[in-house]
C-alpha cells in the first residue's frame, strides 16, 4: 500500500529545476501519480522561466518556483507548511540536494548514473552492458513508495488557449494553411557539437519549399540568428525563433505535421504536443536516455567509433571532422521528414 497521511491522500512535491527536456520528461511520472492517487495533492517545483512547461498540466495542483533573489532557506520555509508526505528529487543537483537538507523529511531520488555515462564516453560504447531504462522511467525510482509505473504514453506539454490563439494568429498572418500542414525546423542547440551544419539546414529549408511545403523555423532567443539564416533562404519559410515563449512555441509545434531537430528541448516539446519528430543525434547516444520517448519519431544517427564523445555535447568536435552529424545528409533528413510527416 502506498504511504498516505492519516486519513488523507499523499501530498507530493516533485523537484526538477531545469531544463526543458528534463522537465517535460517528468510528465509521464506526474500523470501516473495522478491516476494512481486521484485525491493526492501534487505540486511541482522548477525555476521560474520553465513554469510554462507545467503551468497547464492537468495533473498538477500547483507549479512552484523560487522567487527572484529568494534563498533556498527561504524557499524551504515557504514549502514547509504544505507538509509534503513525499518529496521527489528528480534533479539530483547541488541545489536540490541542499533543499533536501533544508526541508527534511521523506525524500526519494533517482540515479543519474553520471559515472556510468562517463564510462560510456570513455569506452565509446553506446549501450550499458545490462541495459538501462530511458530517463522518464528512471524518474519513477524516486516514487518507489507510491505504487506507480510507466503507462507507455509520451510526455505531456499542455497548452493554454491563449498560446494556441497566438500561434494560430502568427501562422495565419504568414499565410500558413489551416491544419497540420507546416514542417518545423529547429536548427539551434545549446552545444555546438549537437548542431547539424547550418548549410544543411539551409538546403533542407530550400528543398522543402521547392517541394511545396511551408516551413516554420523555431527555437529560443539564443537560436534566432541561425534560425533567421535558415528562414531567409526560402520564401516558403517563416522565422518564429525568438518570437515566442515556451507555450507559444509548443502551440506552433502542435500545428506542424513534423519537427526536424537535434537532441534538444524543442524535440521533447514536440513529443509533448503529439507532433512527430525527426531527431538528429551526433555526440550523444540512446543509452543516455534522452531519445524521443514513446512518440512517433525517427532518429538519424551514425555508427561511429568516436560516439559518444561527451555527456551533453561540447563546443567543438574533438576530432575536427564532426562526422557524426556531417554525414547525415539533407536528402536523408528530407526523406525522413516527408515520410514521417505524411501529406
Ligand atoms: S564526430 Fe565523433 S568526436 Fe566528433 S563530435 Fe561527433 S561523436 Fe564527437
Amino acid at each position: 500500500m502506498p504511504h498516505t497521511t492519516p486519513g488523507g491522500a499523499p501530498r507530493i512535491l516533485l523537484v526538477r529545476f531545469s531544463s526543458i527536456g528534463d522537465i517535460l520528461l517528468t510528465t509521464p511520472l506526474i500523470r501516473a501519480l495522478r491516476l494512481r492517487h486521484p485525491g493526492a495533492r501534487i505540486d511541482a517545483l522548477t525555476k521560474a522561466p520553465f513554469t510554462p512547461l507545467l503551468a497547464d498540466n492537468p495533473h498538477l495542483d500547483a507549479v512552484l518556483a523560487p522567487e527572484a533573489g529568494e534563498s533556498l532557506a527561504s524557499l524551504a520555509a515557504r514549502l514547509r507548511p504544505a507538509d509534503y508526505t513525499h518529496r521527489l528529487d528528480l534533479h539530483g543537483s547541488l541545489r536540490s540536494r541542499s533543499l533536501r537538507v533544508l526541508l527534511p523529511g521523506r525524500w526519494g531520488g533517482y540515479s543519474k548514473r553520471p559515472v556510468a555515462r562517463g564510462l560510456l564516453v570513455l569506452t565509446k560504447r553506446n549501450r550499458y552492458p545490462r541495459g538501462t531504462p530511458p530517463v522518464p522511467e528512471r524518474y519513477f525510482e524516486a516514487a518507489a513508495g507510491l505504487d506507480v509505473r510507466p503507462d507507455g504514453g509520451p510526455p505531456e506539454f499542455a497548452l493554454s488557449a491563449a498560446a494556441r490563439d497566438e500561434a494560430d494568429a502568427f501562422l495565419a498572418a504568414a499565410g500558413m494553411p489551416e491544419g497540420r500542414a507546416v514542417i518545423a525546423l529547429a536548427p539551434g542547440a545549446a552545444h555546438a557539437t549537437k548542431r547539424w551544419p547550418l548549410e544543411y539546414w539551409m538546403t533542407l529549408a530550400r528543398t522543402l519549399g521547392v517541394e511545396g511545403n511551408r516551413v516554420v523555423v523555431v527555437g529560443g532567443p539564443e537560436d534566432a540568428a541561425a534560425a533567421a539564416t535558415v528562414a531567409r533562404v526560402s520564401p516558403a519559410a517563416v522565422l518564429a525563433a525568438g518570437k515566442f515563449g515556451l507555450q507559444g512555441t509548443g502551440a506552433l509545434l502542435a500545428r506542424c505535421r513534423v519537427l526536424v531537430s537535434g537532441d534538444t528541448g524543442v524535440m521533447h516539446m514536440a513529443t509533448g504536443v503529439g507532433t512527430p519528430v525527426v531527431a538528429l543525434f551526433g555526440p550523444t547516444v540512446k543509452a543516455f536516455g534522452f531519445f524521443p520517448y514513446q512518440a512517433r519519431s525517427e532518429v538519424l544517427q551514425r555508427d561511429l567509433p568516436c560516439r559518444p564523445c561527451s555527456r551533453m555535447g561540447g563546443p567543438a568536435c574533438p576530432l575536427g571532422h564532426h562526422d557524426c552529424l556531417r554525414t547525415i545528409t539533407p536528402e536523408q533528413v528530407l526523406r525522413a521528414a516527408t515520410s514521417l510527416g505524411g501529406r
